[in-house]
């Protein structure tokens, strides 16, 4: 989608601190850490957060669920915690959906 930074950066049309990529899914640090570890996953077509989600993105969804776990062990966490903000009144500044995975001491709270 033009305009939308995430989609800049799944296409590699911005940089991006990337931990993980394979055809549907990337994994960067984000820009503004909130936590010792801050990663942002995101799909890389763009879906604009979970109240506009339809069925057609349930395949790219499950497959950023499956890969979650993997990109936050490959960071050193045994554990993690996963935010998702929606829309803009769930807080969503970038609408291209994204996930939070946050590791660390002193985690944010909610
Ligand atoms: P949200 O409020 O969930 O939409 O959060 C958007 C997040 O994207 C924020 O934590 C920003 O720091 C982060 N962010 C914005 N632009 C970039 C970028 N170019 N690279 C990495 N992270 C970014």
């Amino acid at each position: 989608m033009d305009n939308c930074i995430f989609c800049k950066i799944a296409k590699g049309e911005i940089p991006a601190k990337t931990v993980y990529e394979d055809a549907h899914v990337m994994a960067f640090h984000d820009i503004a850490p909130k936590a010792d570890t801050h990663i942002l996953v995101i799909p890389k077509t763009h879906i604009t957060n979970l109240m506009t989600v339809g069925e057609r993105d349930w395949p790219v969804l499950t497959h950023l669920m499956n890969k979650v776990n993997h990109i936050a062990a490959a960071q050193g966490l045994e554990g993690f915690r996963l935010i998702s903000n929606n829309g803009t009144k769930g807080s969503q500044e970038v609408m291209h959906m994204h996930w939070h995975v946050l590791g660390g001491d002193q985690l944010p709270g909610f």
